[in-house]
This record gives structure tokens, C-alpha cells and sequence, in this order.
């Protein structure tokens, strides 16, 4: 990761403690954000599939991570005893990273309406989006005023991209759950938001069909003509977690060089007449 990506050294993070969610290797956004935290003073814990830990443990190792705690969304007793852990680990919390998403494969590609499963949807809401809720929920109780969570999330949620499918619904989902729980913690002085990056170069990207293609497209149609960049990614998540995003809260920020908000790429335009 060093010496793949530049990250900022400071101290913006420094006496704040969080746990971060969603390693699963150097390619992961978490362990990119993780970086950026690391490199600006925070203390991090990270929460990982237990059956990850060989992976996961020495890439935190190397950013200066010395808390590692197995945990698997889906389970409740999981849940409990990854919390509880925490809790006796760091005593309190300062900041949330959520970046954690699956969906099966087989509806990952071709006709949502004709390939969506009860079960399939189910799956994707549950990890995709309740698990936010659930770790949310758990970790504001260790927060006091001035903590702050990031989950991660994507455009599919708001236009149709082909092939995200049940997933897209699920971020329609978690970005809805997002402003739900910014409101429930605001009076708490704890801050929730979301943000939406364009496609990276992951493992979950390569669950999808076609997923490569997102990044091109990316690249192609983007205001900046350029890839998302984990350091982009990553500085947004460090305002955001930091106090220079105090007064940010229940939004969904795209760094996506700017492919959002383009309506009809110049490619198109003669098309259009
Ligand atoms: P990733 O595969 O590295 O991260 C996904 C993580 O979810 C993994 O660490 C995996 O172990 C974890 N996970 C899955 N099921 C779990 C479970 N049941 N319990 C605990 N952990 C579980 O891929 P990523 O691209 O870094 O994805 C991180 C987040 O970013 C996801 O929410 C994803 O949808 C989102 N995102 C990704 C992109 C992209 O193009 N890669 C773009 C926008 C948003």
C-alpha cells in the first residue's frame, strides 16, 4: 500500500480511536481509508471475516494496527462478541468505517426483475445494508459527542447500472438507512454519511459481471477523464471522520471524479442532434 498510494501524514486523527470494517485485502477501500486514518495519528481496530485473519493481520501490522477482532455481520453472536471486545480493547469510540458489501454472484448479471431471489435480495439488504444499522447502532453506544461513521456506497443505488442489480437496491438502502441514523444520533453529536466512489479495482468489483467495463467507463466519461483514486477516496472518508467535517452530516458524497452528474457524454452528443 506505501508505496502504491501517497497518503498525507498528520496528526488530524491523533487521540481518536475507530474501528474499520471491511478488510479483505491491499486492494480493499477500508484498508485504504485505514491507511490515511493510520498516517494522520488514529488508533484503528479492525473487524474482518474470522476466516481473513492470516490476510488482514499483516496489512494492519504494517500501518501500525494492533487490534484485530473476527466478525461475521450475519451473526448476531458475532456481532456481540466483536463489539464486547472492542469495548473492553478501546473503551470507547471515536469513529465507524463501513465499508462491507456481498451479493451473490448469479445476480450480479443479466435481467434484475428475472434473476432476483427472495433469498439472493435477502442476502444483499442483510450484509449490505442491515449490517451498517446493526454496527451503527452498536458503535454510537461507545461514542461520545463528536463521533463520526462512514459507510460506502455507489451509484448503482441511484441510476441504473447493468449488472449491480439486487446491489443497487441494497445501496438504495443503506444511503436511505444512512440519513435515518444521522438524524436518530445527531442529537448525540455523532455524525453518519455515506460515500459514493466510482468504481475501484476490488475484490467486490470483480463479483460483478462486466465490472471491469465500470471502470473504463469511468475513466471515459468522467468530468476529470480519470480513475477514482483510492487517495480521493480515502481524504473524503478523513474530512468526513475527522473535526473538519463537523458540521457534515446524512450525506451522500460522490468522489467519482465527477461521472455522476454527467448527463450525456460529449462521445454521445451528435447523436443527440
Ligand atoms: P472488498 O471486497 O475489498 O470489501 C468488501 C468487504 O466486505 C470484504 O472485506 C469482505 O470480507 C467484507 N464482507 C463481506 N461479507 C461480509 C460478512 N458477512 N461479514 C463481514 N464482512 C463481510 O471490496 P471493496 O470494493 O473495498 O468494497 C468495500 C465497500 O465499497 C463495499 O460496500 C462496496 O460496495 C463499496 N464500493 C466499492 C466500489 C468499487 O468499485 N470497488 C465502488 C463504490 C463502493
Amino acid at each position: 500500500m506505501a508505496e502504491e498510494y501517497s497518503f498525507p501524514k498528520g496528526d488530524l486523527m491523533a487521540g481518536k480511536t475507530g474501528l474499520v470494517m471491511g478488510v479483505a485485502n491491499h486492494n480493499s477501500i477500508a484498508y485504504g481509508i485505514a491507511s490515511q486514518l493510520a498516517a494522520q495519528g488514529a488508533k484503528l481496530a479492525f473487524a474482518y471475516l474470522p476466516d481473513m485473519e492470516k490476510r488482514v493481520r499483516p496489512l494492519g501490522e504494517a500501518i501500525g494496527v494492533t487490534d484485530f477482532i473476527p466478525c461475521e455481520v450475519t451473526d448476531d453472536a458475532s456481532m456481540d462478541a466483536a463489539f464486547a471486545d472492542l469495548e473492553q480493547r478501546f473503551g470507547g469510540l471515536d469513529f465507524l468505517v463501513h465499508s462491507i458489501a456481498f451479493a451473490n454472484k448469479d445476480e450480479l448479471k443479466g435481467s434484475f426483475v428475472e434473476n432476483t431471489t427472495r433469498e439472493g435480495f435477502l442476502t444483499a439488504m442483510n450484509i449490505s445494508a442491515f449490517s451498517f444499522v446493526d454496527a451503527a447502532n452498536r458503535a454510537a453506544k461507545m461514542m461520545k459527542p463528536g463521533g463520526s461513521m462512514v459507510t460506502m456506497t455507489y451509484l448503482g443505488s441511484e441510476r441504473v447500472i447493468p449488472n449491480y442489480n439486487t446491489m443497487g437496491v441494497a445501496k438504495a438502502a443503506l444511503e436511505a438507512a444512512t440519513r435515518y441514523i444521522a438524524r436518530d444520533l445527531g442529537p448525540k453529536g455523532i455524525r453518519v454519511n455515506a460515500i459514493s466512489a466510482g468504481a475501484m479495482r476490488t475484490l467486490s468489483l470483480a463479483g460483478i459481471s462486466g465490472g471491469r467495463g465500470l471502470l473504463s467507463q469511468g475513466r471515459m466519461f468522467s468530468a476529470l477523464k480519470e480513475d477514482t483514486s483510492m487517495e480521493g477516496v480515502a481524504g473524503c472518508a478523513l474530512w468526513l471522520l475527522s473535526d473538519l467535517g463537523r458540521s457534515t452530516t446524512g450525506e451522500v458524497i460522490h468522489v467519482d471524479a465527477g461521472f455522476h452528474m454527467i448527463g450525456l457524454p460529449d462521445e454521445f452528443a451528435n447523436l443527440a442532434g
